[in-house]
């Protein structure tokens, strides 16, 4: 039997798990099951050439029980209900997991923005927000950057709900630009987070960073960044890849060099004539290994042929169940992404307060809360995993999904 690559049903199920040790019952586990709202919308852009296309987009609401919805909006072609459902599902475990006042969401357009002018982006942003205008805003649902999707489209949506709510509504969106009201250390946040989780699950498994081989799918925004600051800290960058293939140094790449090169959507392979391929990538002898691309890339086909030691998972969703089990069975230390991808929505958190303040901290301050927040999230899920004799991603879940059960049960919902 092949194994369940559906992302809605593999979190309903290890939801349902983690209610059920918290004793929680079916009534519960009914309600969170699912988004409490999911809307589509068709936008219709004028392109360039001047015709009319018409795009289908998508915000879910996962659940409001804790408070406003915040999660990011993904321009791409792979984006479908099944996805944008999964990720909203996620973005409440994330957000139970740092502690921020927030359920979970997350929006998404099916494009290619790879293939569209600057200004056929913008229509399409601006057209987005307008459809889905009813059900979000700053004390009800906060969009934010995701995959393909950067501050320059954050400002555009910002500045078209605010024409339409005739003032200014900075805490709307997060991840915006500094001169809008963005937060300092936002762009990297999701990076750090990452850095974070990876250098407390080396310290558990007696290792450091320096000196680390390190394996990072992905050279997007999260691995980038982090790609930069792990060869920063002596880290040995041995494998890399973007959406085209992948690169292999034993040696350690030059990511100042690949980060010079990059282009705006992270490709960098195309300037190389040697390369490997993505199944190749994860065969590669290292410590650790960090997918940050998409989802589904670790599945019961390659887990075994994987050698690094700690997985630390700053995609969304980037393994499987059957993999995570065999993962355990091999002893690999596993960080998931609720955990570990954390960082982006704690830092937009402290920018929606900054926002609703009208007060700014320095980037030192905002580094050293999302410490704080991360440190403290990655010692509780740890500890219950060894505790109870669960895997960290059971743990997290756990953790999650708590705070959510019990704000519904107050509420009368469940
Ligand atoms: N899109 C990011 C995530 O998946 C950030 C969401 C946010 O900042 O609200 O966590």
């Amino acid at each position: 039997m092949s194994e369940n690559l559906n992302l809605v049903s593999s979190t309903q199920e290890i939801i349902g798990e983690a209610l059920n040790k918290l004793g929680f019952d079916e009534g519960m586990y009914d309600l969170i099951k699912e988004p409490m709202r999911l809307l589509t919308v068709r936008i219709p852009v004028r392109m360039d050439d001047g015709t009319v296309k018409t795009f289908t987009g998508y915000r879910a609401q996962h659940n409001d029980a804790v408070g406003p919805t915040k999660g990011g909006v993904r321009f791409h072609p792979d984006v479908d209900v099944e996805e944008v459902t999964a990720l909203s599902m996620w973005m409440t475990l994330k957000c139970g997991i740092v502690d921020l006042p927030y359920g979970g969401g997350k929006g998404g357009i099916v494009c290619d923005p790879r293939t569209m002018s600057i200004h056929e982006v913008e229509r399409l942003s601006r057209g987005y927000v307008r459809s889905i205008s009813q059900i979000v805003g700053p004390t009800k649902d906060i969009p934010a950057p995701d995959v393909f999707t950067n501050s320059q489209i954050m400002a555009w949506m910002m500045d078209e709900y605010s024409q339409m709510d005739a003032f200014n509504s900075p805490g709307f969106i997060t991840g915006k630009p500094l001169v809008l009201g963005g937060s300092q250390g936002r762009d990297r946040s999701t990076a750090l987070g990452v850095v974070i989780a990876i250098e407390q699950a080396a310290k558990r498994r007696g290792k450091t960073i320096e000196g680390s081989r390190v394996v990072i799918q992905g050279f997007g925004n999260a691995g980038s960044f982090l790609a930069k600051f792990l060869f920063d800290q002596g880290a040995k960058i041995v494998g890399i890849s973007d959406a085209y293939g992948a690169l292999h140094d034993p040696e350690g790449l030059d990511i100042d060099y690949l980060l010079d090169r990059r282009d705006s959507f992270g490709t960098v392979t195309n300037l190389f004539d040697e390369t490997i391929s993505n199944k190749e990538l994860f065969e590669i002898d290292c410590d650790i290994l960090v997918p940050a691309a998409i989802s589904n890339q670790i599945t019961e086909e390659n887990a075994n042929d994987i050698k690094a030691e700690i997985i630390v998972e700053a995609a969304n969703g980037p393994t499987t169940m059957g993999a995570t089990k065999i993962l355990s069975e091999r002893g690999i230390l596993l960080v998931p992404d609720v955990l570990a991808s954390a960082g982006g929505v704690t830092v937009s958190y402290f920018e929606w307060v900054q926002n609703n303040q009208g007060y700014y901290w320095t980037e030192e301050e905002v580094n050293e809360k999302l410490r704080e927040k991360l440190v403290k999230a990655f010692d509780t899920i740890y500890n219950l995993s060894e505790n109870r004799k669960i895997d960290m991603r059971l743990a997290a879940y756990i953790v999650g999904i708590k705070r959510t059960a019990e704000a519904a049960r107050y509420r009368g919902w469940a």
